[in-house]
């Protein structure tokens, strides 16, 4: 199946392989493969008779729901552009990428966890809003043209987390997205006996690959639009969840639900748990292979390429501990300068600004990450950090992520972020900023040099100035810390 041309083939040609067989869950509800095909098609029959056609821009903010996952299909049905925004997003970020990427048609969820998304896209100027929660447009299928013939033109624009800058629009085309997902589906070494969740934004890029992945095997996953232990967790036990994605945040929320039944298997079915997309700490991997009795396996991804590699279950503790796993065939990874740089098929296209493009691609058509990191003798990556997240103090370039990776191993220290602050005499010098688990006294800056001191950090890399807050900022999707919210609280005026 991974030949398919389009998701719409792979749709129609696993629906014919394993009609009957579910794919989404979610609560008391189960859709099959069949119905997945035939119920998008009466919905890409209801959107062509509201004017979408192929090509046409179709942004939609829709929660974790069959029903979305119905709506995208419609469109990929259609060949028209679909542009995915995460349900959290407001005016700022909504209204951004509406104007950017033209979209002629809107599709929210009405009123969502007490926010109005549909007065919010009135206020926004938006067009062609419609609801798509529970009642989704439907048509006659035999209305329709023809399925899209090939997979290589743009048909998904997605958003970056915009932690580095204004988010980018990244262009994907229905290959690269199957391309993506078939890569995540070796990785894992799954089989159509397991049973995976969607713990995450199905907006989110990881969505189609995760769907890929479960139309090529032919399993089930279980859908939460609300994610909340430990409710989850009888969802899990109900449907027999084998392997469950997600990510840092979510490895670390399962652990604390161990830890408070010790001696019971929170999920009795779990195999694996499988995520990415934002720093693990070492130690994490451990705890949970230990105190759960599952296996983790945790890969580095990006909007614009979202299966770059992963951690094979069957390698070695420390190989899985500590890099990101190997890349798959299908992805080529050059460090140039300390940059990781990327080319293959699960690779965007570029971004809706053609500026942005000619600037990431290089002459031979590696896509420059802005991430740093390094390939072991046995080809493992391991990420040391971004490269808008060097400080360069006195002339030497300083990995945020070697110290943030030092202090999260303190035990008065729940996380750190580490950043560079303008300074006259040294260019930049380095902060950290520290969360501390509740009830523990405030750290000091002494006691955090002498604790970095003791772990071996060079003298240039101490932090010399600390500061503890309540929580760090983060984005909403993956809880990843935003450092230019931390640079602008912290930066004082150059004396
Ligand atoms: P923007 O590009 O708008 O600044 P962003 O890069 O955070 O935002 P995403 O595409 O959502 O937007 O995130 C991809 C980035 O997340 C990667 O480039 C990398 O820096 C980070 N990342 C991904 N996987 C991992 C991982 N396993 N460990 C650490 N960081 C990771
Ligand atoms: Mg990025």
């Amino acid at each position: 199946l991974g030949s398919a041309r389009t998701l719409w083939e792979l749709v129609t040609r696993r629906a014919a392989l394993t009609p009957d067989r579910p794919v989404l869950l979610q609560e008391d509800r189960v859709l099959t493969f069949d119905a997945l095909r035939t119920r998008s098609e009466r919905v890409a029959a209801g959107l062509y008779g509201m004017g979408v056609r192929p090509g046409t821009v179709v942004a939609w903010q829709l929660p974790t729901r069959i029903e979305t996952a119905l709506l995208s299909f419609a469109l990929a049905r259609l060949g028209a552009v679909q542009s995915p925004l995460i349900p959290f997003y407001r005016d700022r970020e909504v209204g951004f990428a509406l104007r950017e990427s033209k979209a002629e048609f809107f599709a929210v969820p009405g009123v969502w966890r007490g926010h109005d998304h549909t007065e919010m896209a009135r206020r926004l100027g938006a067009r062609g809003v419609f609801e798509a929660y529970d009642a989704l447009p439907d048509g006659d299928p035999a209305t329709l043209p023809p399925p899209p013939a090939e997979g290589t033109s743009v048909r998904w624009i997605y958003w970056t987390s915009g932690t580095t800058s204004d988010p980018k629009g990244v262009l994907h085309t229905d290959r690269s997205l199957i391309a993506g997902g078939s890569c995540l589906a070796h990785a894992l070494r799954l089989s159509s006996d397991d049973v995976g969740s969607m713990a995450f934004p199905y907006a989110h890029i990881a969505g189609p690959d995760y769907t890929v992945m479960l139309l090529l095997y032919g399993f089930p996953a279980v859908m939460f639009e609300h994610f909340a232990l430990p409710d989850a967790l009888a969802e899990y036990r109900r449907h027999g969840v084998t392997v469950a994605g997600g990510s840092t945040a979510f490895y670390s929320m399962f652990l604390a639900e161990q830890r408070r039944q010790p001696g019971v298997r929170v999920i009795p079915t779990l195999r694996l748990l499988a995520g990415g997309g934002a720093p693990k700490p070492p130690e994490l991997y451990h705890c949970v292979v230990r105190e759960m009795g599952v296996q983790l396996t945790h890969g580095y991804g990006m909007t614009e390429a979202p299966m770059i590699t992963m951690g094979d279950p069957e390698d070695t503790p420390e190989n899985l501990a500590t890099t990101e796993g190997r890349p798959p065939a299908a992805m080529e990874i050059r460090i140039v300068d300390g940059e990781i740089r990327l080319r293959g098929e699960a690779v965007c296209q570029g971004y809706l600004d053609p500026a942005q493009t000619a600037a990431a691609f290089d002459e031979e058509g590696f896509l420059r990450t802005g991430d740093l990191g390094r390939l072991t003798g046995s080809g493992h990556l391991v990420l040391t950090g971004r490269l808008k997240d060097v400080i360069i103090r006195k002339g030497e370039n300083i990995s945020a992520r070697e110290i943030e990776d030092l202090l999260t191993a303190h035990p008065a220290v729940a996380d750190a972020a580490v950043i560079g602050l303008p300074d006259r005499a040294r260019g930049e010098m380095v902060c950290a900023v520290l969360e501390q688990p509740p009830d523990t006294a405030p750290l000091t800056l002494s006691e955090v040099v002498s604790f970095l001191r003791a772990k071996g950090l060079s003298v240039h890399k101490l932090p010399e100035r600390l500061e503890v807050v309540e929580a760090l900022p983060r984005n909403d999707t993956l809880r990843k810390v935003l450092k230019y919210k931390l640079r602008e609280r912290f930066s004082r005026p150059l004396p």
